[in-house]
């Protein structure tokens, strides 16, 4: 059976090269792309698509999302009022919605589910069940006692109450022992990537984004384990000094890196180890804006006040490297507060904001990310790649918010949006 589609396209970014080119044609069968170019016939019997009106890209992948709660102010309550159930349902609906908005893939960085529900949704994506982004999954947070990622400290104010939540948490715990389980686990049971907590966090009640949660003997257990098992590990860190020590570790790559120095983005590029810069939750400090920051739960709003200085320091620096540097930096929205989780369209506005070029940023969506989430099948669009093309009509150089609106997606060769 003939399953040919012909792709006219109007402007054309290939995710690699930071070049639009003009009068493109794609031809896709099945799930593949198999011709690019600019003088293709249409071939017998195929369905024609014109995107002639559009500039059409990769589909495009958030290498940082948090999919497991609904709605911009979630975050401090979901993880104890919520069932796991219910939190994975919450994972289907923002995937439906980032497809929508022409992420075909995105990088679930630990959930606050109490089981594997996250292994599942994907599975159930991954088998066309559901119509929604593709899900590269970490399914938990590998964290200590009161770290950013337990969140039965929302539950503070009863130790009482709090201390059972955390017991019942697979990943949150202490010791070399229990985390060498807790890696063990989180790959049996269909992890992609490991996540840690090695330091505390913005969002979070009672710790500060300079903790050192892990030890050395903890950190290394982990990141030796994933080793072993083939499974890259990353970390949720800010500052120089502990990226630097997980470097040494050997780790894998590193989220959000926004209290660095410059002799650790050189010892990243150095090293290869990537960096998914996430600007999107330090905005409205590093930009001043205040309405958007009180928007935020007390404790996040007066961390961010208290870094601030070294927020805007470190952005300055990321921005440079990400424009001069050959430092591996992927696009990551991370968003938990202020606007909804699933606008993975807002990085692109805080990247062009910050003065990125556009085709960089996008660039950093697709080809770089593929790369950071080890899919060599997706992010360009070359001969012998999965057909994840999407078309926006909005001009994508020049309108820092062209992406907020998606105007065609295909995934895996299936038109899910015209
Ligand atoms: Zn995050």
């Amino acid at each position: 059976m003939n399953n040919k589609k012909y792709i006219i396209c109007g402007k054309f970014f290939d995710g690699v090269n930071e070049e639009l080119k003009e009068n493109i044609k794609i031809i896709v069968e099945d799930e593949r792309i198999i011709a690019v170019g600019s003088d293709l016939e249409c071939p017998m019997n195929a369905e024609v698509i014109d995107l002639s009106h559009l500039t059409v890209t990769p589909g495009l992948i958030d290498a940082h999302v948090h999919f497991d709660f609904i709605g911009p102010t979630a975050f401090s309550t979901y993880a104890i009022n919520e069932t796991d159930e219910m939190k994975t349902l919450n994972i289907l609906y923002c995937a439906q919605k980032s497809l929508e908005g022409g992420f075909t893939t995105v990088r679930l960085v630990g959930t606050g589910l109490n089981s594997y529900g996250a292994i599942d949704m994907k599975n159930a994506i991954d088998k066309k069940r559901f119509m929604a982004s593709r899900l590269i999954v970490s399914p938990h947070f590998l964290g200590t006692t009161g770290s950013h990622g337990d969140f039965s400290a929302f539950a503070s104010s009863n130790p009482v109450l709090s201390d059972k939540i955390e017991d019942s948490y697979l990943t949150m715990g202490n010791g070399v022992d229990f985390f060498k389980k807790a890696v063990r686990k989180e790959v049996k049971y269909g992890a992609d990537f490991i996540k840690i907590m090695a330091t505390g966090g913005f969002a979070s009640p009672n710790d500060a984004p300079d903790d050192m949660q892990l030890d050395n003997d903890e950190l290394r257990a982990i990141i030796e384990t994933a080793k072993q098992l083939h499974v890259p590990v990353t970390a949720h860190a800010y500052t120089s000094e502990l990226i630097d020590n997980l470097i040494n570790m050997g780790i894998t790559g590193v989220e959000h890196g926004s209290l660095i120095k410059e002799s650790t983005a050189k010892l990243m590029e150095e090293k290869g180890v990537y960096l998914v810069a996430t600007f999107m939750p330090y905005e409205e400090v590093v930009n001043l804006d205040e309405e958007k920051l009180a928007l935020k739960h007390k404790p996040f709003r007066e961390k961010l006040e208290k870094f601030g200085e070294q927020l805007r320091e470190t952005r300055k620096l990321l921005v440079d490297c990400i424009i001069n540097s050959n430092m591996t930096i992927g696009y990551g929205t991370d968003i938990v507060a202020v606007y909804d989780n699933f606008d993975c369209w807002r990085e692109f506005k805080a990247w062009r904001d910050n003065g990125i070029p556009a085709l960089k940023t996008l660039k950093a969506a697709t080809s770089v990310n593929a790369k950071i989430v080890e899919r060599p099948e997706i992010g360009s669009l070359e001969v012998g790649k999965i057909a994840d093309i999407v078309g926006w009509s909005r001009d994508i150089l020049n309108d820092s918010e062209a992406i907020s609106a998606c105007d065609f997606v295909m995934k895996e060769g299936v038109v899910c949006k015209r």
